[in-house]
């Protein structure tokens, strides 16, 4: 039997520090929200910090803070001071709705946050209504303009395009970024997780088909729309091709059509404390019990270690298993 191609080392950790969220993604949580862990389940910020500490022997050197929706835990600012001060991490960012990034901004850029992707389903304020379930969209905007004022950099858009949702927006947000420069938008399939598979396969719109409208619409208006080799994530972090656009950066995220699994260089972390080796396997690896039962750092980065060896070679997702039913990307923060 031949070797697979070697795995990168993992360098990227996802955490989520809290499994509360102030919207309701329709494709990501029901209208009356999840059952929440209670508040003892979920790892002080001290606990997180040191999870993160121990897997920084493993290569980790780049952290992005989500959720839930991260900003609603309360302390973030010095959650996220004490995670850039951890020796070997050199990239912290952040995902979250922007709803709260208005006040938060120029604290979490002082803090060592760098980056910042705000996920934003529609332009248009009504519809962002139906889509999130809460009347944000101009709080969510501020937030994005905060962060650009604030100076973090890049800051990028997330738009998870569902077909009849919000795919009749993509041109128009695709230009909004050509015209600005200012922002890096990025296209991302929906997977078939928790709510979203109460959409059907249809609603997937492939990262090939965006990619072919855009092209036309830039076409039409004498754009070209170019690949960007050059556009990778800092640590290769992302799924994620990128294009130019007039003066602007575009991205999309395929993990559906697109298999990233071999050079998948990610762990995730839930805020009760769980090891996610992968986003779409009900696999979990607990390290609260071991910690609170008085586990050593250097036990601690075994298990880690461990998690990281089940990373499997592919992943199922367009099989539309029952059991994606119960990955809540509300939980395992995106
Ligand atoms: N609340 C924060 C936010 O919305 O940015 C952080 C957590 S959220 C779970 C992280 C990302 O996952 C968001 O960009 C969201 O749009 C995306 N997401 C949630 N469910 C998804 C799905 N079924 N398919 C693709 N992306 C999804
Ligand atoms: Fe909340 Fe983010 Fe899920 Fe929307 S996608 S419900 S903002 S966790």
């Amino acid at each position: 039997m031949t070797a697979g191609p070697a795995r990168p080392q993992v360098s990227y950790m996802r955490v989520s520090i809290t499994d509360r969220c102030n919207q309701r993604c329709v494709y990501c949580m029901p209208p009356e929200g999840v059952a929440l862990k209670t508040h003892t389940a979920i790892l002080s910020y001290e606990e997180l910090a040191r999870v993160i500490r121990c897997a920084v022997p493993l290569g980790v050197r780049s952290v992005r803070l989500t959720g839930g929706e991260p900003l609603v835990r309360r302390g973030i600012v010095d959650f996220a001071a004490s995670v850039a001060a951890i020796p070997g991490v050199d990239d912290l960012a952040l995902t979250t709705n922007g709803v709260l990034l208005a006040d938060l901004a120029r604290d979490l850029r002082r803090a060592g946050v760098r980056r910042v992707n705000v996920s934003l389903d529609s332009l248009r304020p009504d519809r962002y209504r139906r889509i999130t379930r809460r009347d944000a969209f101009a709080a969510a905007w501020t937030g994005v303009e905060a962060a650009l004022a604030a100076g973090l950099a890049p800051v990028k858009i997330n738009t998870v395009v569902v077909r009849g949702l919000n795919d009749d927006e993509i041109e128009e947000m695709a230009l909004a970024a050509a015209a600005g420069a200012r922002l890096i938008w990025r296209f991302i399939e929906l997977m078939p997780l928790g709510e979203a598979r109460g959409f059907g396969p249809d609603a997937l719109v492939t990262a090939d088909e965006i990619v072919g409208r855009l092209a036309a619409a830039a076409a039409r208006r004498g754009l070209a729309l170019t690949e960007d080799t050059q556009g990778q994530e800092p640590l290769g972090a992302g799924p994620a091709r990128y294009f130019r656009l007039g003066a602007g950066r575009i991205g999309v995220i395929s993990p559906m059509t697109h298999g990233f699994c071999s050079t998948c260089n990610r762990l995730r972390l839930t805020s009760d404390g769980r090891v996610h080796p992968c986003l779409t396997s009900s696999l979990e690896i607990d390290l609260a019990g071991p910690l609170r039962a008085g586990a050593s750092d250097a036990e601690l980065t075994r298990l880690l270690a461990w998690a990281v060896s089940l990373k499997p070679e592919a992943h199922r997702m367009r099989e539309r298993r029952p059991e994606l039913a119960e990955r809540r990307m509300s939980r395992i923060g995106g």
